[in-house]
């Protein structure tokens, strides 16, 4: 393959940017190699500077649920834009897209539009504090909420710590007032909130988590956590911006039937452009200014190019058998590649859940905890991802990075993806054991 054009733009890059990116992941540092530079897509297939062509899982890391260049998000941003980019006044566009989600997710009562997920999150995580006057955060191992400095925090040696920054920058005290516990681990649950429950003001969790594998937990774990928090008096906030209008329009809150007092969305909820969101209870949103005195704002909030694409994109989502058929596609492509390396006896096996899937490797069980990723499995993508790359089958750049499918995505497409995924495995395989 030749990537002769991503190369030299990569050297320049490299002295414009820290590493040659605008986000950590893209520099391939996990898998090596040269990132690829990207400049078109079409539908699933996306096209690179040197005029190579990849069927592409990574979707923009999630964002394009009906994959690149969907005609209704262009012809909704090419009429938008026409009338202006962003008035900084209240806009119709903004009342278009949050009666869109209110209407149709039964969990969310208000909203408020901001610029990214990680924005989302921040403002949550405040909003959380000012609501019950209380400081503390419980999150857990293995989910990634963004770059908010307070959850930049990782877990100690014990059963229940309080975390130690994950990042240089994030002052020890404001990691402290942040508990870690692990993943599908209901003993910790209880003696966290057993010791300070009534200091928590939210448990924030990944309900799907999907930035560190997918951790798939049991609804059993969620429920509890739910329990928990409503007998301490902290909230319960979802981090939805992965898992939010993928796994069905109300996420893994209706999925598994439980309702936080609070969201965070983004990712597919922009349409590929920048947009997060946070909501949920009225009582609880009401308290964000100017109705409330937990302050947050935006320049470019609720920017009408955003929410036109966010729009055109919530629409095609609610179109009757969407999720239905977008799970089928799904599916084919893990049972594919399942049923043939339980054959060959390769330890390698895609677990999905809606349209999120992810390379198991190694490992006899079903992962639910961040410290039961097998590095052997981590080398057996890492020994696949180029050879993928190679003939034409892109994924995100980490072994710790979930695939998307899109309902771009074809039938052949993902029948093409099998036998690349599966004739590689076999080929990676053999040099690992
Ligand atoms: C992507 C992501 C974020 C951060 O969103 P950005 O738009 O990248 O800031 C936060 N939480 C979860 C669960 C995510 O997947």
């Amino acid at each position: 393959m030749n990537q002769s054009i991503s190369r030299t733009l990569f050297e320049k890059a490299k002295t414009f940017f820290p590493g040659g990116v605008n986000s950590p992941v893209r520099a391939f540092g996990s898998v090596g190699g040269t990132p690829v530079f990207l400049r078109s897509g079409k539908g699933a297939v996306v096209e690179d500077e040197d005029g190579n062509s990849f069927i592409d899982f990574c979707c923009s890391w999630g964002p394009l649920i009906h994959g690149h260049a969907c005609d209704e998000v262009l012809q909704a941003l090419s009429e938008t834009m026409q009338n202006g980019t962003s008035f900084g006044t209240p806009t119709r566009l903004e009342n278009e897209l949050a009666a869109l989600v209110i209407n149709h997710h039964p969990m969310v009562e208000k909203i408020r539009f901001v610029s990214s997920g990680t924005e989302a999150v921040m403002s949550a995580v405040r909003l959380a504090r000012g609501f019950t006057g209380r400081d503390k955060i419980l999150k857990f191992e293995g989910c990634y909420h963004g770059h908010v400095d307070s959850l930049m925090v990782k877990a100690g040696s014990g059963l229940v710590t309080f975390g130690t920054s994950s990042s240089a920058g994030v002052p020890a005290a404001l990691a402290n007032e942040t508990l870690v516990v692990p993943l599908g681990d209901t003993a910790a649950l209880q003696e966290v909130f057993a010791s300070y429950g009534n200091q928590i003001a939210a448990a924030i969790i990944e309900p799907v988590p999907a930035n560190n594998g997918l951790l798939l937990q049991e609804k059993s774990f969620l429920q509890t956590l739910s329990v928990l928090t409503k007998e301490h008096g902290a909230l319960l906030i979802f981090d939805e911006v992965i898992s939010g209008f993928r796994i069905g329009f109300s996420g893994a809150a209706g999925y598994y039937g439980i309702a936080p007092d609070l969201f965070t969305f983004g990712k597919i909820i922009g349409g590929g452009l920048p947009v997060g969101a946070y909501g949920g209870r009225a009582p609880i949103m009401s308290c964000v200014a100017p109705e409330g005195n937990v302050y947050q704002a935006g320049t470019l909030s609720g920017n009408p190019l955003a929410m036109a694409a966010g729009i055109a994109q919530l629409k095609k989502c609610l179109t009757e058998g969407f999720y239905e058929s977008l799970e089928a596609k799904t599916k084919l492509l893990c049972a594919g590649v399942n049923h043939f390396c339980e054959e060959k006896n390769i330890p390698l096996s895609l677990v999905s859940i809606g349209s999120i899937f992810w390379f198991s490797a190694c490992s006899t069980e079903v992962i639910r905890r961040a410290d039961k990723i097998s590095e052997k499995g981590v080398s057996l993508f890492n020994r696949m991802y180029h050879l993928m790359l190679e003939r034409g089958i892109y994924f995100g750049p980490s072994a710790y990075e979930v695939g998307f499918v899109s309902s771009a995505h074809q039938e052949d497409q993902l029948h093409q993806a099998i036998e690349v995924i599966t004739g590689t495995a076999e080929q990676a395989w053999k040099t690992i054991r």
